[in-house]
């Protein structure tokens, strides 16, 4: 008889159907993130710090971008590993979220080895660079 999960209530999406371990602990990773609670109070306390939410590691600013539709918008990323099924019980505090773009999320989870938020920052900057460069 297979174990009920918490990863198993909330539903896996297309993108991450399968069982391999690496794709296990992306869902994790990800019904993680989905704490609306951790990821409010940690948006007002930038609103209240910085007046506006922007990309940990591009500063994409939704506001700025889309207008009022974007106003609030930004995902957050746990920045800690999940390395146990036991970890998705354990508490999340706000400094284990980083606040990230929908792009930049994604680029996280690119590889197997998924990236940290300064991996994927110094890659943006040497793609920058790189893209300079060229021109
Ligand atoms: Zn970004
Ligand atoms: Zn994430």
């Amino acid at each position: 008889m297979r174990k009920f999960t918490e990863v198993d209530r909330i539903g896996f999406t297309e993108d991450y159907e399968g069982l391999t371990e690496g794709k296990l602990k992306l869902k994790q990773h990800l019904v993680r993130e989905r704490n609306p609670e951790i990821i409010k109070l940690l948006k007002e306390r930038y609103m209240q710090r910085y007046g506006k939410l922007i990309c940990k590691v591009c500063e994409f600013d939704f506001k700025a971008r889309y207008g009022d539709i974007g106003e609030g918008y930004i995902e957050g990323h746990y920045t800690k590993p999940v390395s146990s099924e036991k970890a998705v019980y354990e508490a999340t505090m706000v400094e284990d979220i980083a606040l990230v773009c929908s792009n930049c999320h994604r680029m996280l989870y690119r590889k197997r080895h998924w990236l940290s938020i300064n991996e994927l920052k110094q890659l943006l900057t040497n793609a920058v660079n790189t893209s300079e460069l060229s021109e």
